[in-house]
């Protein structure tokens, strides 16, 4: 073994030599970045990607990583033409329904493949059999094939990235082990590795399973746990001659299989998970000598795997077995990967990947090494993106709760609007209590327990949409829109992020922050996107003015970590000094009381005068409701008159019960957030991560009148000045005559023969009495009137783009 003087410096140090990091090492190096060195505690591969399967699928859950993985067959095949092929075979995929739910999501997948240009189509049972001729099809509902996937030597994959990477400049060093990693002024500075100390500007960790420890180093909280993931592979057994097979998935039986040689590689994922160390205490830890290293073979939790195995392939049960892997692999609490800036400044993470890391470590690769070198993502990477794990992950003990739920559902069908059942409940308002006492049922949103619907109001059944969205669909919900459009509703915010911004440079920080004019004076409130330096929208939220040199910001229940990570990096980053953010969601309960009554009824707790004259829309006070001092912001996410209360937790639960007996006689009614969805959605106001996120502009997105090209200066402006000149893609509402055929999302867009788009979100607007829908098209198919075909599981549909809002064009009711 060699051993190795490492530099002194380098601009970019690279920790972890499976596919993940020679990956990243060699996009980097694509981009031109010649100072990357890559350090790896033992040889290159060994930690999951020496025993992993090799299987690449293309077609994931979501477009972005369909997207990713397309990126990954294409580096396979250029690579596979190198003089360091990775073994790449295009052998083609399979994946069968047995049940006709599965058949359902096979046919909304051929969907949307066709918005990627994706060879999937849709084949019979026979014609499965006749390319993977060893199936038997008792139970076997339809299929569908893939001819341009494939399967890879992940060894071989993580060497040929590594030569690639090497041969543009980038140093590897193995048996180099990383001990420390140092910081100042919140930046990574240098790397301590036990052959010397490194300086260097950025750090990522592609630690696989072993990110965690690293991250410790810096104090960074990375969730993921290593899972005992187990497969086998048979004694030779087919033909030399006989035409290879393409991979097959079949997941209502928990299964998958590829060709190894002339046998078959089998495995899949079980009921039973095992984390492989479930001691409290060290969930995560990885033994100093656990390189190039398997765990014990665990039959018993396999049995069921191999019975499902033997019932679909007989064969399974007739040939011996060469071999049996039981190898460890990082899984996220939701089984997407965990990529991104950490909260250290050039701290990067790129881990893990929940078994398919090998289809993803080239698109993975691609989209670290951008964000690396831009400083932020170049694609939406929000439900890959470390900032999506709030506080509750910092225990171990509750993400190894969701990790095991989720592992233990990996292949399951999973409708819209689903919940997590594990580890609940966490986060909880002051309300909690009345609101299960009055028949809530709650639903999870970054650990909050949230009001989904009240099981009591009982409305119309016959609204029930047809296919997935009426699994988890209630009545109720319309129920609750009326009484707020009608009356007035009660809805419980508390869980929304807040943060306290202050300090002498408060004004002028935000004022560069946001690419609204946010500093209007003590008691404004204003609406306003962050912006990154490519006009994408990075946050979304509204910031009142509560002082001179002090701002309340109010943004999405999940958002906490990334919004308020934003803030603190362009703080860093512009050496905004003096600047104060405190994170004070727990300290206020935020009730929104919205509707056409709304004013009445608070008008009758309070001596402030609420009149349209004496408190307009978006301004914002202090003010006492029946001896309760409370912030009243006047605004609306559901487009009606409407008051958002903000009070001290403790004082949470006699507010709201002063409201409800006080609403009574108005007909009040407390609601929930499915109603709050419908209501959004009438009236148009965006969702970051549903309509809006990191991709879009605002221009795009409808959102200009947010913007202030009149400041001198905001982060983004160049790119915000540039993208209000340029249209290309607009937002549009599409409305469905049928209320119960919703779109809920990435469902093709076609107008004439041309696919044109998909939908990024969709649900039922019960006052206009259609379903509703929205979607970025391209300008010139934009205009209002154009009719378009959009495909439901299978069958075309026609929707017709509409002006916007749909409901209170003139905002008669919020400036009521
Ligand atoms: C049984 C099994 C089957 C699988 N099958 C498939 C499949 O069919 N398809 C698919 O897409 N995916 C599959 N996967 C998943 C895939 O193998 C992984 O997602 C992928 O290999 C992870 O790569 P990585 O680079 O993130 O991590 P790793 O390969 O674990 O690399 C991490 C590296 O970091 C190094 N390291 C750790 N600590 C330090 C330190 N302090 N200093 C320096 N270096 C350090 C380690 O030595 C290691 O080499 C499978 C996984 C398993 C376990």
């Amino acid at each position: 073994m060699a051993v190795s003087v490492v530099p002194t410096r380098a601009k970019i140090i690279i920790i972890g030599g499976g596919v993940g990091g020679t990956s990243v090492a060699y996009h980097l190096a694509e981009l031109g970045e010649k100072d990357v060195i890559l350090l790896d505690r033992n040889e290159l591969t060994s930690g999951s990607t020496f025993h992993s399967a090799g299987l690449v699928g293309q077609l994931r859950a979501d477009p972005t990583l369909t997207l990713m993985n397309m990126h990954s067959v294409d580096l396979y095949r250029k690579l596979q033409q190198t003089d360091t092929p990775p073994s790449w075979r295009e052998c083609g995929s399979i994946k069968l329904a047995s049940t006709p739910e599965r058949m359902q999501e096979i046919r909304r997948q051929i969907g949307w493949a066709k918005t990627f240009g994706l060879d999937l189509k849709e084949i019979s049972p026979k014609e499965a059999q006749d390319l993977f001729p060893l199936i038997d099809l008792e139970g076997v509902v339809g299929a569908c094939y893939m001819a341009s996937d494939g399967q890879v030597d992940p060894s071989q994959l993580a060497m040929a990235l590594a030569a690639g990477a090497r041969r543009q400049g980038v140093q590897i060093f193995t048996h180099t082990r990383v001990l420390e990693i140092k910081t100042t002024n919140g930046r990574v500075s240098s790397v301590v590795t036990d052959k010397g100390e490194i300086e260097c500007e950025i750090v990522v960790n592609c630690g696989g399973m072993y990110a965690p420890q690293i991250a410790r180093m810096v104090n960074v909280r990375v969730p993921i746990v290593p899972m005992s993931h187990q497969y086998l592979i048979t004694e030779n057994f087919m033909p030399q001659n006989a035409p290879f097979l393409p991979s097959l998935r079949d997941p209502d039986n928990l299964i998958y299989f590829r060709q190894e040689v002339s046998g078959l590689l089998m495995g899949g994922y079980e009921r039973t998970s095992k984390a492989w160390s479930a001691d409290y205490n060290t969930i995560d830890d990885i033994p100093a000598n656990f390189n190039n290293s398997l765990l014990a073979e665990d039959w018993d939790r396999f049995t069921d795997i191999a019975e499902a195995s033997q019932r679909r392939v007989p064969k399974m049960a007739e040939v011996g077995i060469k071999s049996f892997i039981n190898g460890p692999e990082g899984f996220t609490p939701d089984n997407e990967f965990c990529l991104g800036e950490t909260s250290v400044g050039g701290f990067f993470v790129a881990a893990g990947f929940c078994a398919h890391g090998i289809a993803g470590a080239g698109g993975i690769g691609k989209v670290m090494a951008e964000w690396v070198v831009a400083g932020e993502p170049t694609m939406d990477l929000w439900h890959m993106d470390i900032k999506r794990f709030g506080a509750s992950y910092e225990s171990p003990d509750f993400t190894l709760q969701r990790i095991t739920e989720n592992y233990e559902q990996y292949y399951d069908i999973h409708y819209p609007s689903e919940e997590r059942k594990s580890a609940r409940p966490k986060f909880v308002s002051p309300v909690y209590e009345w609101h299960k006492a009055n028949g809530a049922v709650f639903g999870e949103k970054a650990s909050w327990e949230r009001v989904n619907f009240y099981a009591t109001n009982i409305g119309n059944d016959a609204l029930r949409p047809k296919d997935w969205l009426g699994n988890h669909w209630s009545n109720a919900v319309q129920v609750e829109h009326y009484a707020t459009r009608n009356n007035a509703g009660l809805f419980d915010e508390s869980s929304f992020a807040k943060a306290r911004v202050s300090g002498s440079r408060a004004s002028e920080f935000l004022n560069y922050v946001c690419a609204n004019n946010v500093v209007k004076g003590v008691g404004k409130t204003t609406y306003t996107q962050a912006l990154n330096s490519k006009a994408g929208i990075e946050s979304d939220y509204t910031v009142t003015q509560t002082g001179e040199n002090e701002f309340l910001i109010v943004t999405g229940t999940a958002f906490s970590v990334h919004d308020f990570g934003w803030l603190e990096k362009i703080r860093r980053e512009h050496s905004f000094d003096g600047v104060e953010i405190t994170n004070i969601t727990k300290d206020l309960a935020c009730f929104a009381i919205m509707g056409p009554k709304s004013r009445a009824i608070l008008q009758s707790l309070t001596s402030t005068d609420l009149s349209h004259a004496a408190f307009p829309f978006m301004n914002s006070k202090e003010i006492t409701i029946d001896g309760i001092k409370v912030r009243a912001t006047r605004l609306t996410y559901v487009g009606e008159l409407g008051w958002e209360l903000y009070v001290a937790t403790e004082q949470g639960l006699e507010l709201w019960e002063k409201i409800m007996a006080a609403g009574k006689a108005q007909g009040i009614k407390a609601c929930g957030y499915r109603a709050i969805e419908s209501l959004r959605l009438e009236k148009g106001y965006r969702a970051w991560a549903g309509e809006i996120n990191t991709e879009t502009n605002p221009y795009e997105a409808g959102l200009g009148f947010a913007v202030s090209l009149k400041k001198e200066k905001f982060h983004g402006k160049d790119a915000a000045v540039a993208a209000h000149s340029n249209l290309t893609r607009k937002l549009v509402a599409i409305t469905f005559d049928d209320i119960t055929c919703v779109p809920f999302g990435s469902e093709p867009i076609r107008i004439g023969s041309k696919i044109v788009g998909r939908i990024k979100s969709g649900g039922q607007g019960y006052t206009i009495k259609k379903a509703i829908a929205y979607a970025y098209l391209p300008i010139e198919y934009t205009s209002v009137g154009t009719n378009v075909d959009v495909e439901f599981f299978g069958t075309w549909r026609t929707g017709v783009i509409c002006a916007e809002p749909l409901f209170d064009p003139t905002n008669e009711r919020i400036k009521a």
